[in-house]
């Protein structure tokens, strides 16, 4: 079997797969998250709460902003930063989802994300290939068009 330890895909499992609540319920509650600063569960903050969590829309997950650190987390980096690395509960974020998930839908989830990625990878070469013959198209002759080529890349 393949390593199945691509982080860009086990980001994708845990953060469609998994809520704040579920990765720590006594620490999170998304509701209270959603309506008020809160301590940055990721560095030193105790005094005045640093952080705030937001839906993003376009993953449709809830995140966490730290201003202070000016960056944003979800439940990977969680799992990743503090479960497995500062707790070292787990030996890695692949080993908590295992755990968590079990193996055969941590296989089955892990083949459709690498799908995805494949779809997603020829799609894109289809749209280059259809760019680059509209551009060929457009031109009377071949130095024009590698010319156009060459300038557009810039
Ligand atoms: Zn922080």
């Amino acid at each position: 079997m393949a390593m199945r330890d691509d982080p860009k895909i086990l980001r994708e499992i845990a953060e469609q797969n998994f809520s704040w609540e579920d990765v720590n319920p006594k620490r999170f509650n998304t509701n209270v998250m959603l309506n008020s600063n809160m301590f940055c569960p990721f560095h030193e903050n105790h005094s005045t709460p640093a952080a705030k969590a937001f839906l993003d829309d376009e993953k449709d997950i809830i995140i966490i902003w730290c201003f202070t650190e000016q960056r944003r987390f979800s439940v990977y980096d969680y799992i990743n930063l503090i479960i497995v690395r500062q707790w070292q509960k787990f030996s890695s974020v692949q080993d908590y989802l295992i755990n968590r998930l079990g193996e055969e839908k941590f296989n089955e989830l892990y083949t459709l994300a690498e799908q995805d990625i494949a779809l997603g990878n020829e799609a894109l070469m289809e749209q280059t290939i259809e760019y680059i013959d509209n551009l060929y198209n457009e031109h009377d002759n071949v130095i024009d068009f590698i010319n156009c080529l060459y300038l557009e890349k810039e």
